[in-house]
């Protein structure tokens, strides 16, 4: 439903946020259901199944958040509600969905038959495990009559005897979705792969963000449509914008909105830093900003991403610097030279826009501006809302009171007041921790709560 202001007239500004309507696009449920499905299956209800023109066993394409889709195989379940479907934890992972998200669901024609396929088991997972992997774990579960679907970059995890790994389809060939059948090559990799190598590669998502829904909505518009659908900007012959600026306060998430919208939007994310390129030597400034734009333009689509560009780009007119003067001219010779189908966006992110070069705000440079703010109440709510999710909080924990009470806080304090609030919990537990053993006692673990005590005590500090 859109919303309407006073007039009843519809407001189209956060037209973006709202979800297109199609039947193929169903809401995720969990695996629990009459019949059991497995890390390579979704299950539907037939009437769902029938509208959609999918067959029990047919391979599917799901498509969930941040641009991240897998292939499996359908069954129909009648226990399954219409207008949903069920995936196991493995394949909701695997599309970055929660329960109740949205996950578009397609028929595939064809998936070809992998030729050969390397996977890697999570280093964490394999502590403690010694032997053959590929034995144990590996040829059991792609050896079975089943003819398993996997992506590029899918995980899955095996249950072998005494002990789950979890593992990651590093390669596919000939294409990044193939059917491993019993003549594709299988490769278990010895190089385990880092849990926290991947929870980088994955960069915070639009949730992670709060208390910024109409800026969000805006720098969507300019910035993931155009990046995602450069062809719906050249049938209406308008140019995207090529440069936005973002402007507040330092810690209000200015940069976590620039790396939200890379990684949802699946595109290339470069950070330059302001002071950083201007301290380097004679000549090297420039080199390096003309190479971060080649790289950008190499892996489009990209978003170049200038922190503090206040600090590259101050006004000419007021500087006297030969060294700034020779960078602005640069960085705008690099601007212009843009190809408008390039798919490269350049954010600028200042606490001082008007300390900026005025050349640097026309038409086809940063054109666009976005004030991101100190947050409100309800958009501090919001904040805490994130940073707290984590977090097992006790009963008496009223984050509507903390928000109330944290005028001006910005989203890096909020953020530092709940990992504070940890911090003062495990304070107080220190007596029930031995620090001297090696692991801590789960009993203990289960038993910490974070109270209002703790968050109150943060607020404080
Ligand atoms: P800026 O670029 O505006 O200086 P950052 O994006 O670097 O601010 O914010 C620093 C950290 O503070 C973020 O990584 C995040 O943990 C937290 N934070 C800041 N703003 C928000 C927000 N609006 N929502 C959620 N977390 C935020």
């Amino acid at each position: 439903s859109s919303k309407m202001d006073a007039d009843g007239k519809k407001d189209f500004s956060t037209a973006i946020l709202e979800r297109k309507k199609a039947p193929n696009r169903l809401l995720a449920d969990d695996g629990e259901g009459e019949v059991t499905i497995d890390n390579s299956m979704v299950a539907l209800s037939p009437a769902t199944a029938f509208q959609l023109e999918i067959f029990t066993g047919e391979l599917v394409l799901l498509r969930g958040k941040r641009r991240k889709d897998t292939v499996c195989y359908a069954v129909f379940d009648a226990s399954c509600s219409d207008g949903r479907v069920r995936l196991n934890r493995v394949v909701r992972s695997n599309i970055r969905v929660h329960l109740g998200d949205i996950v578009t669901v397609k028929r595939l024609d064809e998936v070809p038959t992998g030729t050969r396929v390397q996977i890697a088991p999570f280093e964490d997972t394999i502590n403690g495990i010694s032997g053959d992997l590929f034995d144990a774990y590996l040829k059991p579960y792609f050896g079975n009559d089943a003819l398993r679907p996997v992506c590029k970059g899918d995980r899955f995890i095996v249950r072998g005897n005494m002990h789950a790994v979890e593992f990651k389809v590093v390669d596919t060939e000939p294409a990044d979705r193939v059917l491993v059948r019993p003549d594709t090559a299988i490769f278990c990799s010895d190089q385990p792969v880092k849990r926290e190598d991947e929870e980088r590669l994955d960069g915070p998502g639009y949730d992670d963000v709060g208390g910024v829904r109409k800026q969000l909505a805006q720098i969507r518009e300019l910035v993931e449509l155009p990046l995602r659908h450069p062809k719906l900007f050249q049938t209406l012959g308008v140019k995207p914008p090529k440069g936005i600026l973002l402007y507040g306060p330092p810690g209000t998430g200015k940069t976590l909105l620039a790396r939200a919208i890379a990684s949802e939007s699946g595109a290339h994310f470069v950070v330059v830093n302001g002071p950083e390129i201007m301290s380097m030597m004679a000549g090297q400034s420039e080199a390096n900003l003309r190479k971060v734009f080649e790289d950008a333009e190499e892996s489009a689509p990209s978003i170049i991403f200038m922190d503090e560009i206040d600090a590259i780009a101050p006004n000419r007119d007021k500087t006297h610097g030969e060294v700034e003067r020779r960078v602005v001219s640069q960085l705008l010779t690099l601007m212009d030279g843009l190809r408008s189908r390039a798919q490269v966006v350049v954010i600028g992110a200042t606490n001082r826009p008007n300390s900026l070069d005025p050349a640097l705000r026309r038409f086809g440079r940063f054109d666009r501006e976005l004030d991101i703010g100190v947050p409100d109440e309800v958009g501090r709510l919001e904040i805490l809302r994130i940073h707290s999710k984590d977090m097992p909080l006790a009963e008496d924990v009223e984050l509507e009171r903390i928000g109330k009470d944290t005028h001006g806080f910005v989203g890096a304090d909020l953020a530092a007041l709940c990992s504070e609030a940890a911090l003062q919990l495990i304070r107080e537990k220190m007596d029930v921790i031995d620090v001297e053993e090696e692991t801590i006692d789960v009993d203990v673990l289960n038993s910490l709560r974070v109270c209002n005590e703790h968050l109150k005590h943060a607020k404080e500090v």
